[in-house]
């Protein structure tokens, strides 16, 4: 499994960005189970890929997903856990993705100023940038149409959420700037979607509604009814009613805000869509007491509050299927680790490998440079080759995997005794003395030249050469391996089964092999 610098075009890469897609797909078709499934393994593929700014795309695809269904929780939990990994790793483009969607999520929930703080923290901060990139035109897109649907709802609502009011102007500078673009693109461009289309129409007449030009309000909520009514798109139909509506209302036209709230009403109904048939009740209800029709604003609401259980028990069917799925998603959370947990291990003997001990030598060179200095050894194998010829390759991995099981036996758990590759092994002794290393690995080598083969090859005997150097934090770690690699030549040289101290001549043979 490969840890690190993952090729995108890699099979797990691939996967990653397949299953998003059908995650989203599932989503359109309304199958929030399956597109659950798909989001699960987006992220599992997204981690088995080792790159982690996919995984900061599947933890956006999980937020969404959850979102879809009404798992609030779960979805501001993979939003924080895309935006902490895209900030580790500094992925800015990560980080105003993770920013944008986070923002279209409290919109969904009509959390204006909470949409607006996403908005505004991403630009404060300097992967703001990453929207400037050429192939982040759509991500860009979709971030002036939210600042402007956000920005202009929460100063409609004259609610101020942000730190101080002395962002304000800057505010409404950026404000102005986002909508201008977004008038720009909807006249300039050609080929847009019927959905960007309706977005920005829908952002920009909330835009003239907070300037208070009404007139230019009514006019763009105009076309998005027109430009939407004759598509087979019932749920965008719905919405462009709902916004003219508001806007009819605020001119104080209410018999044509009335006429447009109830017809969204049948078109949600007709769509299936219990939330916004009930926001368009909520919103009709309003209308009429506005006008000062008392009787149909009580009935209305009534109908409101029947909408809201349905929805309220929908939430709770719905929160079952969420639970067995995070079930899922948990069982998948534990063979992920199993699999990186796996990725620092040697297949043969099971023992730690070379990844694991450059990690934990990394983290000891850090504690050393703090005057905390350990030790570490290097052992090779005395004439494996000749166990290899004489009793077989087979009896050769049994071999490795004895002497792994028989010196790991002998170490404090806070050692770590590894394998390099071959019959090569480093042993790893934090907050030890080069003296304590020593006797340490000199009780190594006795027991090495001591265990039993009889069971497994009869007359076989084993023994090891040590070469000790000291993890002072002074040496960088390769200096140290290399000062450990050549006390282990002179161990060798010195006749082997010998424990040789870095910087010392005494390399006195111990005993003879063999
Ligand atoms: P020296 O004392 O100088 O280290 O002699 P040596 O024979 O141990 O050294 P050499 O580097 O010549 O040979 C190492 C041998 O280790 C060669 C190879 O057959 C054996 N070996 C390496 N990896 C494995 C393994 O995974 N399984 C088995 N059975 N043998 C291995
Ligand atoms: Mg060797
Ligand atoms: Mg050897």
């Amino acid at each position: 499994m490969q840890a690190q610098g993952a090729d995108p075009n890699s099979t797990a890469a691939l996967k990653v960005l397949a299953y998003r897609d059908a995650a989203y797909l599932a989503i359109d078709l309304r199958d929030l189970k399956v597109g659950l499934e798909h989001a699960l393994d987006c992220l599992y593929w997204a981690r088995a890929s080792g790159d982690e700014s996919l995984q900061v795309k599947a933890h956006v695809t999980l937020a969404l997903v959850t979102m879809e269904s009404y798992d609030d929780v779960s979805a501001q939990r993979e939003f924080l856990s895309a935006r902490t990994l895209a900030e580790k790793i500094g992925d800015a483009r990560g980080v105003a993705l993770v920013a944008v969607n986070a923002s279209h999520f409290e919109l969904e929930r009509r959390n204006y100023p909470r949409a607006a703080q996403h908005l505004l923290d991403l630009l404060d901060s300097p992967s703001i940038q990453a929207l400037l990139e050429p192939d982040a035109h759509q991500l860009s897109e979709i971030f002036h149409i939210n600042f402007v649907v956000a920005v202009s709802e929460t100063l409609l609502a004259d609610t101020a959420p942000y730190s101080g009011a002395a962002h304000l102007p800057e505010l409404k500078r950026q404000l102005a700037v986002s909508s201008a673009r977004l008038a720009a693109t909807l006249r300039d461009q050609r080929d847009l979607t019927l959905p960007d289309t309706a977005a920005l129409l829908d952002a920009l007449t909330r835009h003239a509604l907070w300037t208070g030009e009404l007139p230019v309000a009514r006019a763009l909520a105009d076309e998005h009814v027109h430009r939407v009514s004759n598509a087979d798109f019932p749920l965008l139909y719905g919405r462009a009613l709902l916004d003219r509506s508001r806007v009819y209302a605020r001119i104080g036209d209410l018999e044509d805000a009335i006429l447009d709230a109830g017809q969204a009403v049948r078109y949600f109904h007709e769509a299936a869509s219990e939330l916004w048939e009930t926001r368009s009740r909520e919103q009709l209800a309003a209308i009429y007491a506005q006008a000062g029709q008392y009787r149909e604003a009580f009935e209305t609401q009534r109908e409101v509050t029947r909408g809201v259980e349905n929805l309220y028990r929908d939430y709770h069917q719905q929160r079952v299927l969420v639970g067995q799925i995070s079930q899922q998603a948990r069982e998948a959370e534990v063979r992920a680790e199993a699999l990186a947990e796996a990725a620092l291990r040697d297949p043969l003997t099971g023992a730690p490998n070379r990844t694991r001990a450059m990690q934990v030598l990394n983290q000891l060179h850090a504690r050393a440079r703090q005057d905390r200095p350990s030790a570490v050894a290097l052992l090779d194998l005395d004439l494996f080759k000749r166990v290899n010829d004489t009793f077989g390759h087979l009896v050769g991995d049994a071999v490795l995997t004895g002497v792994t099981r028989h010196l790991s036996a002998e170490l404090r758990q806070q050692d770590l005794l590894a394998r390099l590759g071959g019959e090569e092994f480093i042993v790893i002794l934090p907050d030890v003395t080069a003296q304590e290393a020593e006797v340490i690995c000199v009780r190594l080598r006795d027991v090495l030249h001591g265990i039993s083969w009889e069971t497994l090859a009869p007359g076989l005997v084993t023994s090891g050469s040590f070469g000790v150097a000291v993890l002072d934090g002074v040496q960088d770690i390769t200096g140290v391996l290399t000062a450990a690699d050549q006390a282990l030549y002179a161990a060798k040289a010195a006749g082997r089964n010998t424990v040789v101290l870095a910087g010392t001549i005494d390399a006195s043979p111990q005993m003879q092999p063999y």
